[in-house]
Formats: C-alpha cells, structure tokens, sequence
C-alpha cells in the first residue's frame, strides 16, 4: 500500500454527531486543515496503527478514512478509533498517529448490527496485526517522543 507508513500529527475537533460514541466506537476526528494536508490519492477504507493522545501512551487504534458526508461527500475525513478506553474526552488535544496497514475498503451495511460486528472484527484485525515484531517497532517511534512544552492545549 502507497503512502504507508504514514505519520500524522493534528488537533481533535468535534465530529459531525454520527453518535460513533453511542456504538461505544467513538472516533476521533482530525480538523479539515490536517484531512487536508493527506495525500490527496490515499485510499479510503479501514487502516490500523499506533495512537497517543498529548504526551500520553502509544495504544493501538483502528482508523477511516472515509468520504466526509458533511460535504456532501466532496471531503475526506479521518476518524481513529483508539482501542483504549478514556477517563475523558480529549477534544482539543493533539493526537498523534503512524498509519501502519490496511484491512478493507468502505462498505455499506444493512443494519447497524452488521456494521458493529464489522468494526469488531477490524479491531480485531488490528490487534493481531499490530503484535507482529515488524508492526510492533513503530510503537517504539521517535515521532511519539514529543519534546516538554510541544504538547498543544494549555500544557
Ligand atoms: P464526534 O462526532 O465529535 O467525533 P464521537 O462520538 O465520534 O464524536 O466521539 C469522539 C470523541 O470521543 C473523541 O473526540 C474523544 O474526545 C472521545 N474519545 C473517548 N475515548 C475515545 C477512544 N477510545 N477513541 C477515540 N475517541 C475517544
Ligand atoms: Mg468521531
């Protein structure tokens, strides 16, 4: 796969409510500016790689890269699913991520059961993938190394 692996570093904003948290997969959407700055050729559909919120640890996430319905499917967005889970939100923080793999392009879903037990199963996907030495090395990047006083939001 072209581009991979790809490191990215940007702000969490507000999504567009498509009630990610409600399926209990909140994604953390990157701003338009950072979708931007993508190559604009990159694949959409199901990734896997290495997340960090701020200065935090390095977990393992699932991410899309999808066709942005908010306009009208002109926009790509990228959301990541951190397969962690979080004391709290983290909208605003910088969230740094290394692309690794892909798993499947977009799909469409019958049902929202379908849709769930897909996602269950990327992560699942994720998880094996991530633990093989080759993938493994990258948790360990110097790009998640963030120096004191460059961690964004009022740190
Ligand atoms: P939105 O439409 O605003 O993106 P979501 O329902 O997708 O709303 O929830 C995303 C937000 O949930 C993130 O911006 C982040 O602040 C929070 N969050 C909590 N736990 C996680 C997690 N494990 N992975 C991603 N985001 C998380
Ligand atoms: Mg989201």
């Amino acid at each position: 796969m072209r581009h991979l692996p790809y490191f990215c570093r940007g702000e969490v904003v507000k999504g567009f409510g498509r009630g990610s948290k409600e399926l209990g997969i909140p994604t953390a959407n990157f701003s338009e500016q950072v979708v931007e700055s993508f190559p604009p050729d990159i694949s959409t559909g199901i990734y896997y790689g290495w997340a960090s919120v701020g200065n935090g640890d390095v977990h393992k996430m699932v991410l899309s890269i999808g066709w942005n319905p908010f306009y009208r499917n002109t926009k790509k967005s990228v959301e990541t699913h951190i397969i962690h889970t979080f004391k709290e939100d983290f909208y605003g923080e910088i969230l740094s991520i290394v692309i690794v793999g892909y798993i499947r392009p977009e799909k469409n879903f019958d049902s929202l059961e379908a849709l769930i037990s897909a996602i269950q199963e990327d992560i699942e996907e994720a998880k094996r993938q991530l633990d093989l030495p080759e993938h493994l090395k990258l948790k360990e990047d110097n790009f998640f190394n963030l120096p004191e006083g460059k961690i964004g939001n009022n740190r």
